[in-house]
């Protein structure tokens, strides 16, 4: 697997819990376990999804460990991130044990509109912000250097 390839498929993992939001589509309360922010945010579903994806069939040597690892980070992190955010009712990381809403105590990023409204001024404020925050993740990320190695595994 190349890192591009990987990059792109992580990339577009880390945005899956928030398909969720087709929950408003069917009249799932925001509040319900299957609602926005709820079972596709939690700890346990990110450890489903890497179990999952390490369970599919290998492709160029990609170690299962680190198919584990990286999908649960990256899944799980999408939760506490949003966490991290000013508004929506909170996060389920505890899900399916319980499905209080959770927050973090410090709450610096702004919450994303949902839908449509990404593309308002709001919705542009929240992405340069988000840009800002996460500049130091995206220049590590990009920053050329040799990774074909630490993908792979001598299976
Ligand atoms: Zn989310």
């Amino acid at each position: 697997m190349s890192f591009a390839g990987a990059a792109l498929g992580l990339t577009l993992l880390s945005m899956a819990p928030d398909l969720d939001v087709v929950a408003f589509a069917f009249g799932i309360p925001y509040e319900a376990p299957f609602g926005h922010r709820g079972a596709s945010h939690a700890i346990a579903t990110a450890l489903l999804l890497a179990g999952v994806f390490a369970a599919l069939p290998r492709r160029a040597g990609v170690s299962r460990h680190v198919v584990l690892v990286l999908v649960f980070a990256v899944v799980v992190s999408h939760g506490l991130l949003d966490t991290l955010t000013d508004g929506g009712r909170g996060i389920a990381l505890l899900w399916p044990l319980d499905n209080t809403r959770y927050f973090a105590p410090w709450r610096p990023i702004p919450v994303s509109p949902i839908g449509a409204g990404l593309l308002s001024t709001r919705g542009a404020r929240v992405m340069l912000t988000e840009l800002v925050v996460f500049a130091p993740a995206w220049l590590w990320a990009l920053w050329p250097r040799d990774r074909s190695a630490k993908l792979m595994d001598d299976e």
